[in-house]
């Protein structure tokens, strides 16, 4: 095994399986009895969507605007659910009982189910729902501390009139490929761009840049998934007077920015250190530090 793509890259951690429950159609199991048909259509086809949630002191955080993320999802790709939102999220509290963790992540996932071995999506008549459950540390301590190294990936986002990444759909062949990028140049993450070669975000997370006290992030028209921690981001920004630009960010903006960062359910807020090789700053800045402090506040409320 190459150490090298063990310690560098923005791996997870701890999900000892003993540790986690899952939820499949209604019942609850050990994820060593966790089991799908090789004919679901999200294992044959990636047909299908998830959300990757994360509970603090066994509150669900921004549960209405996953289930609300889900919901757009599914409508995109028209799958049908069998469950209501309050049924759902009785389903994942009962998935937290469960489990012996007051603080982890949930995945939720829901594909077309099972079908014939053919692509058409007729031949599935019922959706697959399935959770997952696991404590979850994205980043390594000194990650958080001394900040993520970067790259801008070649491996372009896929533009929303071939599948809108709004929609957080089962397919993250491209974002993988970015992050195998990012491993085997040896830093920790990967920025993706458009096909018209603009700033989208990271594999698994949306970006922020710094400039002249400035928060500027790409607009959701630019094609990227509009974040849950990015919107939370925005509104404690705003609620501070800091000013929040949704625009179109250049390499080269990136390059000079102030402060970059990163957000996501998993990664929650992690700065960056370097993008290509160029400094941005070897400490967290003082925007991103605030906002942080802030949105660790609001996971703990
Ligand atoms: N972009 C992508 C491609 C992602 O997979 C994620 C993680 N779900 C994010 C951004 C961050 O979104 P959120 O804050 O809702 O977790």
């Amino acid at each position: 095994m190459n150490e090298f793509l063990v310690n560098s890259t923005l791996s997870e951690t701890s999900t000892n399986s003993s540790s986690s429950m899952c939820w499949i159609n209604g019942i609850l199991c050990e994820p060593s009895l966790a089991v799908v048909s090789v004919y679901d259509h999200g294992f044959l086809y990636g047909d299908g969507v998830f959300e990757g949630i994360r509970f603090y002191n066994g509150k669900v955080f921004r549960l209405g605007a996953h289930l609300q993320r889900l919901r757009n999802s599914l409508a995109a790709l028209s799958i049908e659910i069998n469950y209501s939102d309050v049924e759902l999220s009785a389903a994942i509290a009962q998935l937290i009982l469960a489990s012996n963790h007051s603080s982890a992540y949930v995945r939720l996932i829901v594909t077309r189910g099972v079908g014939t071995l053919g692509i058409d999506p007729r031949s599935c008549s019922n959706s697959s729902v399935i959770m997952i459950l696991a404590p979850l540390q994205l980043s390594s301590t000194d990650q958080q501390q001394l900040g993520l190294r970067v790259i801008v990936s070649s491996v372009r986002r896929i533009s929303a009139n071939m599948l809108d990444p709004k929609t957080k759909s089962l397919n993250y062949l491209n974002n993988i490929l970015a992050r195998m990028q990012a491993t085997a140049a040896g830093v920790d993450e990967a920025i993706m761009l458009n096909a018209q070669g603009y700033v989208t975000e990271a594999s698994t997370e949306n970006i922020f840049l710094v400039k002249k006290g400035n928060l500027i992030t790409p607009a959701v028209t630019e094609g990227l998934l509009e974040g849950i921690t990015r919107a939370e981001i925005i509104k404690l920004a705003q609620q501070e007077g800091i000013d929040v630009k949704q625009q179109r960010v250049t390499v080269d903006e990136l390059y000079a920015a102030d402060e970059v960062f990163l957000t996501g359910t998993g990664a929650e807020l992690l700065f960056v250190s370097e993008v290509d090789g160029y400094k941005i700053s070897s400490q967290a800045g003082e925007l991103f530090s605030k906002l942080n402090g802030k949105f660790k506040q609001l996971t703990q409320d």
